[in-house]
């Protein structure tokens, strides 16, 4: 069954700092994504440490969220059919290194936290991630 749903993708600090990000939203639009929303912004570590949070007991927390607060971002909303498993797919595994050919990471990224893009991982987390980005309240 396959039905229309919306994720949550960023365009992470390091893509943004090499102008990847028209080419990366090129990509997604290629493979039939509509980019509904969008917001380039830099934020700060506590809104990072928020929006990451169920990491927060992991080694690498704290190296992430001074990352992905460290320079500007944009933050957007597609829409698909099956959004979150088509972006996940596109995206490819954490670290570029085990992704797969063809996908963003394979081709953009510099290191498992240098990944150059975040996708979320469920419907449920997509919705609450669109909130905490176009809900206003950054
Ligand atoms: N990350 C990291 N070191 C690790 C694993 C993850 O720096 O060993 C970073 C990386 O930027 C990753 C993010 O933390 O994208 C979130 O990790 P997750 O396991 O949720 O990977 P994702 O869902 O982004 O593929
Ligand atoms: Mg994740």
């Amino acid at each position: 069954m396959s039905k229309i749903e919306q994720t949550l993708s960023i365009i992470k600090p390091d893509a943004v700092e090499r102008n990847l990000e028209n080419e990366i939203k090129e990509i997604f639009k290629q493979n039939g994504f509509s980019i509904l929303k969008e917001k380039k912004i830099q934020i700060e570590k506590s809104e990072a440490e928020k929006f990451y949070k169920v990491h927060e007991t992991k080694p690498f927390y704290s190296d992430l969220c001074a990352y992905l607060s460290s320079g500007p971002i944009v933050a957007m909303v597609l829409e698909k059919e099956n959004a979150v498993l088509a972006n996940r797919n596109l995206m490819g595994s954490t670290n570029p290194k085990d992704a797969e050919d063809g996908s963003i990471r394979k081709k953009y990224g510099i290191s498992i936290d240098k990944n150059s893009v975040h996708g979320s991982d469920s419907v449920e987390n997509a919705k609450i991630e669109i909130d905490f980005f176009f809900k206003d309240h950054l």
